[in-house]
């Protein structure tokens, strides 16, 4: 032992430094949410480091994000100060893994420049070999197969050891057509996510020198979040740890959530079996929440079956109860969370003032989060929408970005294939078929394939047209991306007035990149295709490009960006100042928020309508534990809520209050309701009255009933979907969650007519669309609000 001094001990309670302290041997940390268990993987690394027990690269350290992994590591830099020379590995599974594979590549058929195919392109090989099998893509879509392939790689299985029982999969083609994809991935130089492990795995069964290799090298592996891992991280990390067995994995089985991924909590109660005499520590105490927050999280949490059961306890004063709020609809819940969070900002009951870096919105599906950025738009709240690879992962994004890739590289081949007829440019299979195969026959990419089409006008009329058009951007794009050699600037070039003459002359001198992209997407089409799309996510992606476009300002140039997104395989953009975040619930796990949000608590939505249909309890508990994870995220004050109409895919829906939200205990929530939307004002002031007694009347005995303006439940939607919900009894599951609402309150109004709006003001009603009437109000602008909000006006 080193004599260096180890105050960073002294803020751990004696079962942490337990856990930090039994350096060798296998140590399972299986403790509930918010006990310290990421702050005491964090310290070990700093006390493996302190003690001299390891080097840093002997250590590593598996996170769940990327970011998880950035905290980590700054975390460790301040427990240890400037002390330690170098870092331990320190990332998820797959970077860690992909970093390793590169190095390996060869041994399964690689070379170590291989790309990782992003969803899209593994959609698209995958349509390929289905039709070349000559298998109907229309009965046997590409996704499923994908989703087949996927739960095969998480489980470790190559395309020779599927077993027999799973061999019916995909019409008895499944097999085959792994064993072709793969083979496809081979000769493209390709992996996809799931392979990353996979080949990982495989290296260490079959090359034991290399496996002995890994196993000195990295003396001591620690795991946090370790009930998320699947089949073959599980078999990576315990071939890595077989020879040393110092490896020390924390979780909570009730906050395992990615059983949809191939999750396997099972590998938690593994653990002692494969690591005979492990240290088991628990924790029981949690630092983080308010004794209501945690409670409701307990109560919630109660209802799972299959649980190991904990105790929790918390020594925080109690705060304020988790608040329940029933909305009319999807939009007024985020226009009441952004007066809510501005209420906050300010300082309301009696709390100092919050900064937006400590309120979060966490949500269940992502398509909930444009009702908040839209809101957030509007009244100019920053905001960040935390899941960087979803945003990157969106259609447009995707397109948009192989059109960049290909103003830096022609050579890339898989973005061509993706934009060559997006937008719609008359390109049809054959085409395409003509241009690969002429790229082929003169070894040279697609786009220069392309090139020789047009020149040997290989193809017909319109589709000539558009190919020599798209090759000639092409070609214009990437001229402006490389622009000439950067000038020297001497003093010759600094004129008179101070300007630098830098005699660029050429196009490079006009455009930067953040200019670059915006032509692109203008002058292929890409914009004006969303332009005159007239479908309800129109708007949206447009939006997304225009956010696309201005994440561009923070790099040099487009290389730079493509670099960067990667790079960043899971989930976080760095932006600066303070922010409200909005994220998944999946996304959130192990973070923490003084003020946490809840919005969206509606059966079909949360839980899932997937979970409620499955047989079983499984889909429906793991939802339960994401409510568990969203509830604990919250330190002081943790607001759920729920809406009586929804817009899903264009259509109004009336929506049932979600089943956990009954399941919270009462003792524990405060009901409130939003005084403006049923009669009140409005205003800051009325934000944050609780319940009124006319509504949380008698008669009213549940949660969700308490928290529901009597107006709701008399509109005619819900009374029907009520009644639909009963005669099945209360056990049964709604399945038909929709019920398109009454256009009833519609029709007093005519387009043309003067109208009246508490908050907005005077307007002028421009059309009317489904109980929704567009207004363009005088100050407000253009909005869509719900009709029984609005009055005829006296003016
Ligand atoms: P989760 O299950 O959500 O990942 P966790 O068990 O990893 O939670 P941490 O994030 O490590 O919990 O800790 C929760 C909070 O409690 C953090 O703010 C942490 O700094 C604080 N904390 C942890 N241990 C102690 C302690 N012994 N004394 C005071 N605060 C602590
Ligand atoms: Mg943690």
């Amino acid at each position: 032992m080193s004599a260096r001094p180890m105050p960073y001990l002294d803020s751990l309670n004696p079962a942490q430094r337990e856990a930090v302290e039994t350096l060798n041997g296998p140590v399972l940390m299986l403790a509930g949410a918010g006990t310290g268990k990421t702050k005491a993987l964090t310290t070990r690394i700093a006390h493996l480091l302190a003690t001299g027990t390891a080097r840093p690269h002997e250590i590593l350290a598996v996170t769940f994000t990327n970011k998880a992994a950035r905290e980590m590591k700054s975390r460790i830099g301040s427990l240890m100060g400037e002390a330690v020379e170098g870092m331990p590995w320190l990332g998820t599974f797959h970077s860690v893994c992909a970093k390793l594979l590169r190095r390996h590549a060869e041994l399964v058929g690689l070379k170590s420049n291989f790309t990782i195919l992003d969803t899209d392109d593994q959609i698209r090989l995958m349509k390929q070999l289905i039709e070349a099998a000559g298998i109907d893509a229309k009965r046997w879509p590409p996704r499923m197969l994908s989703g087949i392939i996927d739960n095969w790689k998480n489980k470790a299985w190559t395309p020779d050891n599927v077993p027999v029982a799973d061999s019916a999969a995909f019409d008895h083609q499944g097999i085959a057509l792994y064993t072709a994809y793969q083979k496809r991935l081979r000769d493209l130089n390709a992996v996809d996510f799931g392979d990353i492990l996979l080949h990982m795995v495989t290296i260490f069964q079959k090359h034991e020198d290399v496996l002995d290799q890994y196993q000195r090298w990295f003396r001591y592996i620690l795991v946090d979040e370790y009930q998320d891992t699947n089949v073959a991280q599980y078999l990576w990390l315990r071939l890595l740890a077989s020879k040393h067995k110092n490896i020390c994995c924390v979780g909570d089985d009730d906050q395992s959530i990615y059983g949809w991924r191939g999750a396997e909590v099972g590998n938690i109660l593994r653990f002692e079996t494969d690591f005979p005499g492990a240290h088991v520590v628990r924790l029981e105490e949690n630092y983080r929440s308010t004794p209501h927050i945690l409670a409701a999280a307990s109560g919630v949490i109660a209802a799972n079956k299959g649980r190991l059961g904990k105790t929790l306890f918390t020594s925080r004063e109690d705060g304020e109860k988790v608040r329940l709020i029933g909305h009319w609809d999807g939009e007024e819940e985020s226009r009441w969370v952004g007066e809510e969070i501005e209420a906050m900002q300010r300082g309301t009951r009696g709390m100092s003032p919050l900064g937006l870096d400590s309120m979060a919105i966490l949500v269940r599906a992502s398509h909930q989060m444009r009702a908040f950025e839209d809101r957030f738009l509007s009244i100019g709240l920053p905001y960040r929408v935390i899941g960087g690879p979803r945003f990157y992962e969106r259609m447009e994004i995707r397109d948009a970005m192989a059109y960049f890739r290909l103003a830096v590289s022609h050579d890339d081949d898989l973005a061509f294939e993706r934009i060559v007829n997006t937008p719609k440019r008359g390109l049809g299979d054959k085409a395409v078929q003509t241009i690969q195969r002429t790229a082929r026959d003169n070894d040279v990419s697609l786009v220069e394939g392309a090139r020789l089409v047009c020149q040997g006008k290989l193809l017909g009329g319109k589709g000539l047209k558009e190919l020599t058009i798209l090759v000639d951007g092409l070609d214009r794009w990437r001229s402006v991306t490389r622009g000439p050699a950067m000038p020297v600037i001497d003093d010759d070039a600094v004129l008179d007035d101070g300007l630098v003459d830098a005699g660029f002359g050429t196009e490079a001198a006009d455009y930067n990149h953040v200019e670059l992209a915006e032509m692109i997407l203008d002058e292929s089409g890409y914009t004006g295709f969303w332009q005159n799309d007239k479908t309800p996510e129109a708007p949206g992606r447009l939006e997304n490009l225009k956010e696309l476009v201005k994440a561009l300002e923070n790099f040099e140039n487009l290389q730079g960006f493509l670099e960067h997104v990667s790079l960043i395989m899971d989930n976080e953009t760095e932006e600066q100042g303070e922010k409200v975040s909005i994220m998944t619930l999946h996304a959130a796990k192990g973070l923490e928020f003084p003020a946490v949000f809840l919005p969206g608590w509606e059966d079909g939505l949360f839980p899932s309508q997937r979970s409620m249909d499955e047989s079983g309890l499984k889909g429906l508990e793991e939802e339960r534990r994401l409510a568990y994870v969203g509830i604990t995220r919250a330190e002081e004050l943790c607001t759920i809520s729920f809406a009586a109409n929804r817009r899903v895919y264009g259509q109004w829906q009336s929506q049932l209050p979600s089943r956990f939200i009954d399941e919270l205990p009462e003792q524990h929530v405060e009901v409130l309701t939003p005084p403006g939307l049923y009669g009140g004002n409005y205003g800051a002031a009325g934000m944050s009255a609780s319940a009124s007694p006319a509504i949380a009347g008698a008669a009213k005995s549940t949660l969700h009933e308490k928290a529901h303006s009597a107006d709701v439940y008399d509109s005619p939607g819900w009374k029907r979907l009520q009644s639909r919900s009963q005669q099945r009894g209360t056990s049964a599951t709604p399945r038909a969650q929709s019920v398109t609402i009454d256009l009833e309150a519609v029709s007093a109004f005519t387009v043309g007519d003067r109208v009246f709006h508490q908050k907005f003001g005077y307007g002028e009603l421009m059309g009317i669309e489904g109980d929704k009437l567009v207004i363009e109000f005088d100050k407000a602008g253009s909005k869509h609000v719900v009709a029984r909000f609005i009055v005829a006006a006296d003016q």
